[in-house]
């Protein structure tokens, strides 16, 4: 019988709890896996991708074997949460056999994929070896449009071929999207989509470039106004940057350590070839899990990346906007090849984030971001510039944080 007297606590509740309680004791809780840098798409956008049949690229992989025993030793140390993502981690002929094995350890699986790889064999595997979610991206709502991303024919149906086996099945599926300039018109076509099957949606406008330096995902970007429209467009969005407004006038910067988030205090993040990273995004330094061990990458390798501090007197080290523009050293790596150089395009989103929603809190009409089109940008670009983001520190001043 259910006691109504006693709120019920979900996992992602749990989760959070959790997260915020080892992260006092530095416990590798959460940890990303790519098995494979390959995948049956090509989208456009994409920042680690490697051909689907790139017989070299599947000899540099870690083996089954490989995998199963950094798996034993990510157990032995405490992980919780492991995501598969990519490339496309469905790809790897071993793929049901590594996930049976971590679901065996007893790991929350998170899986992350483009859907087109699920058929009825898969997703009845999937049934009787339930991951805690599955995240499919959607890369449009049209054969045209998703098919002008992914650049491989019948993408689309196999896609929503997936979709709909999973959803039949009642798996814990979410949907998201990357927002480009090819797609943006169908944002709301993509969240209809979800909400009438009753699966969760999110989206993410921020596109940053390839792992590998090669090719410019940055082209398919939408300008930084379109991207501050896409949050007042979104209320939940919204919302939650209010939110984010509110709170940061109340957290200092910390302007000595270059890591302000939670990589490498409950988190960490291994390739395909067994190399070991802070984050996804953070590629250098790295440590060799092959001829290592990963209680020696938490314990000695990872502390040291942590630690690391701003060597130079970039902006960025003293900026309240940080928690509007994303900038982290792993986009400043992607971008400049430097973990301190902020990237002008986020910091325009942070200047602009910022200014709407000083607006907001001093109950101010809101702006139409994109009214004025390329003339605003101008402006913009001109205004981040004055307000010292290239030549000095930014101060709660300038966004009106004080006024809080
Ligand atoms: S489906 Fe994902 S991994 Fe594959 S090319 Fe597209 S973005 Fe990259
Ligand atoms: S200076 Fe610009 S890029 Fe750096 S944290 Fe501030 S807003 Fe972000």
């Amino acid at each position: 019988m259910v006691n109504s007297c006693i709120p019920e606590a979900g996992i992602e509740d749990y989760a959070g709890r959790l997260i915020v309680n080892k992260a006092k004791q530095r416990v590798p809780l959460i940890g990303v896996f790519e098995p494979t840098f390959r995948c049956n798409n090509r989208c456009m956008h994409c920042y680690v991708n490697k051909g689907a049949n790139d017989r070299r690229e599947r000899r540099k992989e870690l083996t089954y074997s490989q995998i199963s025993r950094i798996l034993d030793e990510m157990a032995e140390e405490g992980c919780l949460f492991l995501l598969f993502t990519g490339g496309e981690p469905l790809i790897r002929k071993d793929f049901t056999q590594i996930y049976t094995y971590a679901k065996k350890k007893g790991f929350l699986i998170t899986l992350f994929s483009n859907g087109t790889l699920i058929d009825h064999a898969l997703a009845d595997f999937l049934r009787d070896w339930p991951p805690h979610s599955i995240e499919i991206t959607l890369y449009g709502m049209s054969e045209g449009v998703y098919e002008e991303v992914t650049r491989v024919r019948g993408s689309y149906a196999r896609c929503m071929k997936g979709i709909e086996l999973l959803v039949e099945r009642n798996l814990p599926l979410k949907l998201k999207a990357m927002i480009l300039t090819l797609n943006r018109h169908q944002l709301d076509e993509m969240r209809a989509f979800a909400e009438n099957l009753g699966l969760e949606f999110r989206f993410d406008p921020l596109v940053h470039q390839r792992i590998d330096g090669r090719g410019n995902p940055a082209k398919l970007r939408l300008s930084p106004r379109k991207v501050v429209q896409l949050d007042l467009d979104d209320e939940k969005r919204r919302i939650e940057m209010f939110d984010l407004y509110q709170r940061s006038a109340k957290a200092p910067v910390n302007p000595e350590f270059l890591f302000r988030c939670g990589a490498g205090v409950n988190s960490f993040h291994v390739d395909p070839y067994g190399l070991l990273h802070i984050c996804g995004m953070v590629r250098h330094p790295s440590y060799d899990l092959i001829n290592g061990s990963l209680r020696e990458a938490w314990h000695s390798f990872l502390p040291e990346v942590r630690a690391q501090t701003w060597k130079k007197d970039d902006p960025c080290a003293h900026c309240n906007f940080h928690v509007f523009c994303g900038q982290c050293p792993g986009w400043s790596q992607l971008e400049h090849g430097d973990s301190e150089k902020p990237v002008e395009y986020l910091c325009q989103v942070g200047h602009l984030r910022a200014e709407l929603f000083r607006r907001e809190n001093m109950n101010k009409k809101p702006f139409h971001a994109e009214v004025g089109g390329e003339k605003n940008e101008k402006k913009d670009q001109e205004k981040v510039r004055k307000a010292g983001s290239y030549q000095g520190s930014v101060r709660n001043k300038d966004i009106g944080l004080s006024r809080l």
